[in-house]
């Protein structure tokens, strides 16, 4: 204040200035006392998260709150802070509780929540230059390619997640293999079209990667998957060679380290060597399985990883960063950069002061970046490595374990599980035909999923219907598993008894449609 008041003096006499507005707070100690409140009731919200459910619908008159007009008059913070105890964190997504088991998602964690706090507090950007938080981005990054053994020398970029990861390295795969200056030219004038093979289980960033670089989803040729749901060699060489003889350019092979329906590995070894022999880019989708790098009992399941030209991992999966944080990383360091760098004289490096320093930004699209690198480097400092990767090796485990229940309980059917953390399998009472199956799983699926006590996605596995369980949490127990398969067990039952109208339902003609919502 006092500067302020001291150039309130050169004002022309007479004149009062108004105070200047800020958003810092006028009352500081208030603010203190509120911020301890809220710290106070974070911890307790996750000390408890096991005993409230895993999701629950929102009330109607609390999802009208989100309805409402722009602010436009003041309104104390403890106030708002009031709105959002009671309104956003009573009705969470779910994933950090125990038992939420749908798609596949990280559980984050205090020390990353603590650590995300602080990033906004310092209000670094991450664009680049010269100050610690830039440092430690880029030591996070070569803590990425040391967990995967990647060598020093590739180069890499924290982005938003995995789908962003991926972009990163088919940019540079598209780049080195369009045979002209595509950055300055265009995807227009690339002499023969590109192509891109991945399998027929691969995630569905691939498909937004390849629109969103110009070449079209044509680009991207689905391989069909062998009984393992690995992606077929034989067909990838069958696909390659006619492509070849076509007049098309193969491009890029996208392998997937641990797919999204089954957790399967695509064999990287094999793919590392065809790709060598053919001389295309190797890009390794590792989101769910390249973190197997660093738990002992599964690394064997990702050996050859190491291998690949461009690999895109996923922090706030494996590692329960909180969202965001993905990884992606280039063997080809120069390559990277002449994908990305453009460097405006505003952005101009210094000899000295703040600018003198790499800038990040010249490795992704990004201009302005978060400081995510924080969120990782504290939960990786305070727990080791090792921890990070006994975990992964735990939900493995207790898959294992999951696949067990499920194959000794004569009602549920067993329909994937690769030895990794995601189990597929379904409720098959006998007598029932598929399409009845399908609508009888989602059933279970949502009652169980109302019923607060676990979430479950679904998906289809070589032509069948079933659940999907991904144990991605470090707060899940076996006996969490225990839980999930006696309730599919109750609620199947109840759903077929002779009492059920979803049993009559299902057994009228022409019902019911395989994506027909159940009535009750
Ligand atoms: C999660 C996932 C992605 C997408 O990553 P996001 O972090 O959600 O953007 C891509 N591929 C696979 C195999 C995944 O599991």
């Amino acid at each position: 204040m006092t500067a302020r008041q001291e150039g309130a003096v050169d004002r022309p006499a007479g004149r009062r200035a108004a105070p200047e507005r800020t958003l810092d707070p006028a009352d500081w100690a208030s603010v203190r006392a509120l911020s301890h409140r809220i710290v106070d009731d974070a911890i307790d919200h996750l000390r408890d998260v096991r005993s409230r459910p895993c999701w629950r619908p929102m009330p109607p008159e609390v999802e009208a709150t989100f309805a409402t007009a722009l602010p436009r008059e003041p309104m104390p913070l403890a106030e708002v802070y009031g709105e959002v105890a009671a309104r956003v964190m009573a009705y969470p997504m779910g994933n950090i509780h125990p038992r939420f088991w749908a798609w596949y998602m990280g559980a984050s964690n205090y020390t990353g929540a603590l650590a995300d706090f602080l990033a906004a507090i310092q209000g670094s950007n991450l664009g680049g230059g010269n100050h610690a938080a830039a440092c430690l981005d880029r030591q996070v990054v070569d803590w990425c390619k040391e967990m995967v053994g990647f060598p020093a020398s590739a180069s890499g970029t924290l982005v938003s997640g995995g789908s962003m990861a991926n972009l990163i390295g088919l940019t540079v795969a598209r780049n080195i293999h369009a045979g002209i200056d595509v950055r300055e030219h265009g995807v227009a004038a690339i002499a023969r079209p590109l192509r891109f093979y991945g399998s027929d289980q691969m995630h569905s960033c691939h498909r937004k990667a390849v629109e969103a670089l110009g070449l079209g989803n044509r680009a991207l040729i689905r391989i069909p998957s062998d009984e393992e749901c690995r992606i077929d060699l034989a067909a990838l060489r069958r696909a390659i060679a006619n492509d070849r003889t076509a007049g098309l350019e193969p491009a890029c092979i996208i392998a997937t380290a641990g797919t999204v329906n089954t957790g399967a590995i695509d064999d990287l070894p094999a793919l590392a060597e065809l790709a060598r022999e053919e001389r295309l880019w190797l890009h390794v989708d590792g989101c769910i399985g390249a973190l197997l790098a660093i738990a002992p009992e599964n690394r064997w399941r990702v050996e050859g990883i190491e291998r690949a030209d461009s690999l895109a991992l996923d922090p706030h999966k494996g590692l329960h960063a909180p969202f965001e944080a993905g990884c992606a990383l280039v063997r080809d360091a120069c390559a990277h950069h002449a994908a990305f760098a453009v460097t405006p004289e505003y952005l101009e490096g210094k000899p000295r002061g703040l600018a003198a320093a790499p800038w990040l930004h010249e490795y992704g699209p990004q201009t302005s970046r978060g400081f995510r690198a924080l969120k990782i480097w504290m939960a990786l400092k305070e727990h080791g490595v090792a921890a990070f990767g006994a975990l992964i090796d735990q939900n493995i485990a207790q898959a294992r374990h999951l696949a067990e229940l499920v194959a000794a309980e004569p009602l549920l059917e067993l329909v994937a599980s690769a030895g990794l953390p995601i189990v597929c399998f379904r409720y098959r009472p006998p007598g029932l035909k598929e399409k009845a199956l399908h609508a009888l799983n989602v059933e279970i699926m949502l009652r169980v999923q109302e019923s607060g006590i676990a979430v479950l996605s679904d998906t289809t596995v070589k032509g069948r219907h079933c659940l999907r369980v991904a144990v991605a949490s470090h707060r899940t127990r076996s006996d969490d598993l225990d839980v999930l398969v006696e309730e599919v067990v109750r609620i199947g039952q109840s759903l077929t008894g002779a009492e059920s109208g979803f049993a009559a339902y299902l057994r009228t003609p022409g019902n019911p449609s395989a994506e027909g919502r159940a009535v009750r």
